[in-house]
């Protein structure tokens, strides 16, 4: 069974939780035999969207999205920015071009990439933007898949990295002792839709899509359900 760790109540302030499903609309995200990543992202962030907004009277929740809508990635971060957000946790799916062996979950925080899968992560998160008009403009020419425009990574100053990183690792242990999902652990890399965002943020993924039994069990009810419990007890966990 898992456990349900229920909000502290009375908090003195109000604290803002931006959730963001990945991709959406003409946007499907990484692909899978059965099902797309933007469909699994939005059910598991609309499951854990419910269970604050059930159980944390003292928290708001915003979502940059609610149904199967295309949002530029700019706007995701636009959206938790003018809400003056406490907290951005952006929900994604992950897969890679070849190995469909590789199982598990990772959470990132903005960063420069140490390794070569996680700026290939970074790379792959980011190319949405070539679907928004405009992009080259809107983004000072960055190029989601060139690895020179991942160099800025390096000389960010992140002044919200520890609580990032404090959130990202509670994720993941929720995910690995709660969910009993693979633990594949915490990185840093360039996502854009995190440097957007001026406030403590992580970017969740949930597992591989191109690996057959974990897409069964991220499409599942039960997948759907555990995997936003996790991030549920890692938020309240967060809090304290
Ligand atoms: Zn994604």
């Amino acid at each position: 069974m898992l456990t349900l760790l229920i909000c502290l109540c009375g908090a003195s302030q109000a604290f803002t939780l931006v959730i963001d499903a990945g991709h959406g609309g003409k946007d499907a995200g990484a692909l899978g035999k059965k099902c797309k990543e933007k469909n699994i992202n939005l059910a598991v962030a609309l499951a854990f969207g419910q269970l604050v907004e059930k159980n944390c009277p003292d928290v708001k929740v915003v979502y940059t999205r609610k149904s199967d809508t295309f949002v530029q990635l700019d706007q995701r971060a636009n959206i938790a920015n003018k809400a003056k957000a406490d907290l951005f946790i952006s929900i994604h799916t992950n897969s890679t071009a070849k190995r469909t062996g590789v199982q598990g979950t990772e959470t990132y925080t903005l960063g420069m990439h140490k390794a070569t899968e996680n700026l290939e992560v970074a790379m792959r998160e980011n190319s949405v933007i070539t679907l928004e008009s405009g992009y080259k403009q809107r983004y000072e020419g960055f190029d989601p898949k060139s690895s020179e425009s991942y160099i800025i990574f390096e000389l960010m100053q992140d002044q919200n990295m520890e609580r990032s990183v404090k959130l990202a690792k509670l994720i993941q242990k929720q995910f690995r002792n709660n969910a009993g999902r693979k633990d594949r652990g915490v990185y840093q890399a360039g996502f854009l839709v995190l440097r957007e965002t001026s406030m403590p943020s992580a970017l969740v993924e949930l597992g591989y899509i191109n690996n057959s039994a974990e897409e069964t069990y991220l499409n599942s009810k039960n997948g759907v359900s555990a995997m936003a419990k996790s991030i549920y007890n890692a938020f309240v966990a967060y809090r304290k």
